[in-house]
């Protein structure tokens, strides 16, 4: 079985991210970049599958600026067998990134997709959601336990108040949430390995895919900055100005 693992480079999730001045996005000057968190566990989970001899290849794929190539070659020293860059300087939207993968899939022919639930720079959460109904595959998101049998794949999803346990036919798209797996850390050996493993790079052009955006961002700006605190002295403190000063209370 082939896995295709979708991966964005985001900001570090450990940044506090600040708007550029003139609000037009995220400042990313000397800001530490990262394989978006989600994207590290669906990568984990493809290893695992892959280690369990359920998986043949696991395969990373980005679309974005040639920068991108750091986070795949970091998924290649985490197990992948190799890596995909879509490169293009267009900020992709979902559909876009969408419609550049259902191109690759068709090309592949993976029997799972395993992506992201969502990435943690746009908060989007779509990209699986429209790739597998670009492609009328059938879909299993917020995964936090997948299992492989006899052709299907029992996917058990993070639903409000419980899980929910799904039979999906292969192949199929699964989106990952935080309790699938807790990600491994790159071996110093498996660095240098992957250096040696197949990189592609292809375009939205050979693809024959047009990811131009639809979307105006009009402003990115932080919220509001939160007053300071007060320490009160006594309940009755509180109470009187939670009545009078916050009205929060009557
Ligand atoms: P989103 O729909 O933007 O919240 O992203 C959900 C998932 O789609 C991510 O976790 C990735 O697996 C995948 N994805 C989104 N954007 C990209 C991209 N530019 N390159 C590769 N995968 C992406």
């Amino acid at each position: 079985m082939k896995v295709l693992v979708p991966i964005k480079r985001v900001i570090d999730f450990n940044v506090k991210v600040r708007a550029k001045s003139d609000e037009t996005g995220p400042d990313l000057t000397n800001v530490k970049m990262a394989i978006n968190p989600f994207c590290e566990i669906a990568v984990e989970e493809a290893i695992r599958l892959k280690e369990a001899g359920t998986a043949q290849e696991v395969i990373a794929i980005s679309i974005g600026t040639n920068a991108c190539k750091e986070q795949l070659r970091t998924a290649l020293a985490l197990g992948a067998d190799r890596a995909i860059l879509v490169e293009t300087e267009i900020e992709v939207e979902p559909l876009g990134v969408a419609k550049l993968l259902k191109a690759v899939v068709e090309r592949e022919q993976p029997e799972l997709i395993i992506l992201g639930k969502q990435a943690i720079d746009d908060d989007s959460n779509q990209t699986g959601q429209m790739l597998a109904s670009l492609l009328s595959y059938p879909q299993g998101t917020f995964a936090s336990k997948i299992k492989i049998e006899k052709g299907k794949i029992n996917v058990t999803r993070e639903v409000d108040g419980g899980l929910q346990t799904v039979s999906l036919d292969l192949p199929a798209v699964v989106t990952t949430d935080l309790r699938l797996n807790e990600p491994r850390y790159a071996s110093l050996p498996n660095i240098m390995k992957a250096k040696k493993k197949p990189f592609d790079t292809l375009t939205p052009e050979e693809l024959n895919v047009d990811a131009s955006p639809r979307i105006e961002i009009l402003k990115v700006s932080p919220p509001p900055e939160r007053p300071t605190g007060i320490i009160v002295n006594s309940v009755d403190e509180l109470i009187e100005k939670l009545k009078n000063e916050a009205k929060v209370i009557s």
